[in-house]
């Protein structure tokens, strides 16, 4: 299976994306991985990503593009791949199509952005050990002190509801276009993400059919 995943920052995409990996053993294509793992094992590409991000310069659509060819290329992509993370613009979306890159299905999951909110500025982490907390879902058993090493729990500042409400802002503005961009061509399936992360995972199993 050749899949996409959307869904907003903080709608669990990537967990999702690890749970049908290991459910369909196809690997997970996260772009910002590829980009420095090309640009470590020097390929073609990962040298022309190279000189940009040496430049202090985004990489380019053409590049990164160039990249995924090159990893869809590899073995483990024989029986297909997730691409998390990329297109996240129809740009790049047209790109991926004019590159011959088919894909089967476009896998969008749904969170009300209030939902996302909520969730994410109730993270906490350990400033001296990095453990992660939640407020409501992963309470330490004492109020902001980490169980395993004393740390103080802080808010990370991307998890900040000022700073996820912008990435919100972004996603709507450039990535949710992309639903209209799949849906024209069939290949677009929604999925409403529950409370209960199995639940979520559940009901995407039951729409990819596996
Ligand atoms: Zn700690």
């Amino acid at each position: 299976m050749k899949l996409i995943l959307l869904g907003a920052p903080g709608a669990g995409k990537g967990t999702q994306a690890e749970l049908i990996c290991e459910r369909l053993n196809i690997p997970t294509i996260s772009t910002g991985n590829m980009i420095r793992e090309a640009m470590k094992n020097g390929t073609e590409m990962g040298q022309k990503a190279k000189s940009f991000v040496d430049a202090g310069n985004l990489v380019p659509d053409e590049v990164v593009i160039g990249i995924i060819k090159e990893r869809l290329a590899e073995k483990d992509c024989v029986n297909g791949f997730i691409l998390d993370g990329f297109p996240r613009t129809i740009p790049q979306a047209e790109a991926l199509d004019n590159m011959g890159i088919d894909i089967d299905t476009v896998l969008s999951i749904e969170v009300a952005d209030e939902k996302i909110v909520k969730r994410m500025s109730g993270r906490r982490v350990c400033e001296k050990c990095g453990a992660s907390y939640h407020l409501e879902y992963k309470k330490p058993n004492v109020e902001g002190v980490c169980n395993a090493c004393g740390g103080a729990l802080v808010c990370r500042k991307d998890d900040a509801p000022e700073t996820v409400l912008d990435r919100l802002n972004v996603y709507h503005e450039q990535t949710e276009p992309l639903k209209g961009y799949y849906a024209k061509t069939g290949k677009l399936k929604t999925v409403e993400g529950q409370e209960e992360l199995s639940d979520t995972t559940a009901l995407v199993f039951q729409t990819l059919g596996i």
